[in-house]
């Protein structure tokens, strides 16, 4: 998002079929919520070309790959990293810190599917609970963004969109952007 921290989401873990639907949300959320880009499994192709092909139609800049090298991209990472997870510390009593670091630093946010290794936990900066209860990627991604933004990313705008929702209080409106 434009004048606002840089934020990259990395997903680890895929379970083809069974994590299809979960992995192609995180993505999804990521986009409606803020971040930047979102990087997926190798073997997450399904839920790239659907991302992408949102994206196409309902707007951007955001952009989605597939790695190979997760653990890598987290080790290497020249920035900040946060690792959501149920174990960690309160978002509540990081989330300034957090946000303060991010004006000056790309942010990498690091979700998982199953259990995620050791290492993510001494790589990451914050391990960070949204609650210390278990619950899903997409609810503590969606709600540590909107904590990071501080609801900013309720109000962006989109580029590129060949269609709009048009926000109404019954029934569905869609409409075609015209280019120009
Ligand atoms: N059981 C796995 C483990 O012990 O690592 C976690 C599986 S959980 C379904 C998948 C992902 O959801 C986690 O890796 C984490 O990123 C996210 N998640 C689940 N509960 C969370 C919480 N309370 N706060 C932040 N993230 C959470």
């Amino acid at each position: 998002m434009q004048n606002e921290p840089e934020v990259t989401v990395v997903r680890l873990g895929h379970r083809p079929g069974r994590d299809e639907r979960m992995t192609t949300h995180v993505g999804l959320t990521a986009r409606a919520l803020g971040a930047d880009r979102v990087v997926l499994p190798d073997n997450a192709g399904k839920s790239r070309d659907t991302i992408a092909d949102i994206t196409d139609r309902f707007g951007g800049p955001f952009s989605v790959e597939c790695s190979g090298s997760q653990k890598a991209l987290i080790r290497n990472w020249e920035g900040r990293v946060v690792h959501l997870t149920m174990y960690g510390e309160r978002i509540q009593d990081v989330e300034a810190d957090v946000r303060a670091a991010s004006t000056d630093a790309p942010l990498l946010v690091v979700v998982g599917a199953e259990k995620v290794s050791f290492d993510v936990y001494e790589a990451a900066d914050w391990n960070v609970g949204v609650t210390n209860q278990p619950h899903s990627e997409v609810a503590g991604l969606a709600v540590f963004l909107d904590r990071l933004f501080e609801g900013r990313e309720l109000e962006r705008e989109w580029e590129g969109a060949e269609q709009r929702v048009i926000p109404k209080a019954t029934g569905k409106r869609v409409e075609s952007v015209d280019e120009g």
